[in-house]
């Protein structure tokens, strides 16, 4: 008798909410591309104070793996029994791999953003880098651009959460070879002359928000600047318009969202996925 398993290989997103993750499409888009049957991406909203009992039941089910998002990123990493050198220094985990119940943790955020920026030709080493926002997103890039040789980072923060800001600068620090600043965001933020790479790390611009653009005086943008965004829909913000408008080069914060979901399926299935498939099934489901 032919040899068959009806057993399903799960992974998947635990969030909170969760239900406006568009992982499923993408990583499900990646698994019917590269034929691999019965692999299942479940979209799974964990209240914070279930967290624990949500990682018990990934064990339980024997799920390969999990992606965290917004508000576990950081919870999670008590949970893990082995922590990527990167994702310790940026204090957060957004993909966790399961081997035979042992749990490791990892930031692909921070390396599909550098992918993403590679694929634009770009390259961190040597540059003046200037980042806008000091949450998950802005640390994960501060800390990646700087294991990659950025010379200098400045954050560019709100001052509400100014210590933040403050960890994340002594981090790079002490923990990197970049120099590092913060700058309190007060008022329209004007772009360095030494400034190479800008990047906005805040949500502003974010569906359904399209409108709204970071406070910054945009005549200080100059065309031999490269900007790139993390907002991965509208893929093209207003921020980005602006900067196109001033001839500066850009890259959208797409890539790095497929990339980081590409980087999970390799980590989970040892498989490389086609990205442009993956791509093709996010577009069909953003605004
Ligand atoms: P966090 O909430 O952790 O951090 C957001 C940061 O932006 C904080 O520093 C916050 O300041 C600042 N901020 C928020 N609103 C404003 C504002 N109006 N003006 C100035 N600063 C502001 O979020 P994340 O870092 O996790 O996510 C940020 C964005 O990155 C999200 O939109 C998310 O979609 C995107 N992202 C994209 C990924 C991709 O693959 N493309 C991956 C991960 C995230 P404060 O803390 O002081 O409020």
């Amino acid at each position: 008798m032919k040899e068959i398993s009806f057993l399903d290989n799960l992974v998947g997103v635990f969030g909170h909410p969760a239900a406006d993750n568009p992982g499923v499409v993408i990583q499900e888009a990646a698994f019917n591309d590269l034929g691999i049957e019965r692999w299942r991406f479940l979209t799974i909203d964990v209240d914070p104070d279930k967290l624990g009992d949500a990682i018990a039941g990934l064990k339980a089910m024997k799920m390969r793996g999990i992606n965290c998002t917004l508000p576990h990123k950081l919870a999670v990493l008590e949970y893990l029994d082995e922590i990527s050198p990167a994702a310790k220094l940026i204090g957060a985990v957004n993909m966790i791999v399961n081997t035979d119940g042992k749990l490791f943790g990892d930031n692909t955020d921070g390396k599909g953003f550098m992918e993403s920026l590679s694929s634009a030709g770009i390259s961190a080493e040597g540059k003046n880098i200037v980042i806008l926002g000091a949450g998950g997103a802005g640390r994960a890039v501060a800390v990646e651009t700087a294991l990659a040789g950025a010379k200098h980072i400045t954050i560019v923060n709100i001052p509400q959460d100014e210590k933040l800001a403050a960890s994340l600068i002594e981090l790079l620090k002490t923990k990197t070879g970049a120099a590092a600043e913060y700058i309190p965001w007060t008022d329209a933020f004007k772009v360095p002359l030494d400034c190479d790479i800008l990047i906005n790390a805040t949500p502003i611009g974010l569906y359904p928000n399209v409108n709204d653009k970071p406070n910054i005086d945009y005549d200080t943008i100059r065309p031999d600047l490269f900007v790139q965004d993390v907002i991965p829909n509208p893929a093209f913000t207003p921020f980005l318009a602006e900067a196109e408008k001033r001839g500066a080069r850009w890259n959208t914060g797409m890539g790095m969202l497929i990339n980081q979901a590409a980087i999970n399926i390799e980590m989970w299935t040892g498989l490389k996925p086609n990205k442009k498939v993956m791509t093709k099934a996010f577009q069909s489901v953003i605004s």
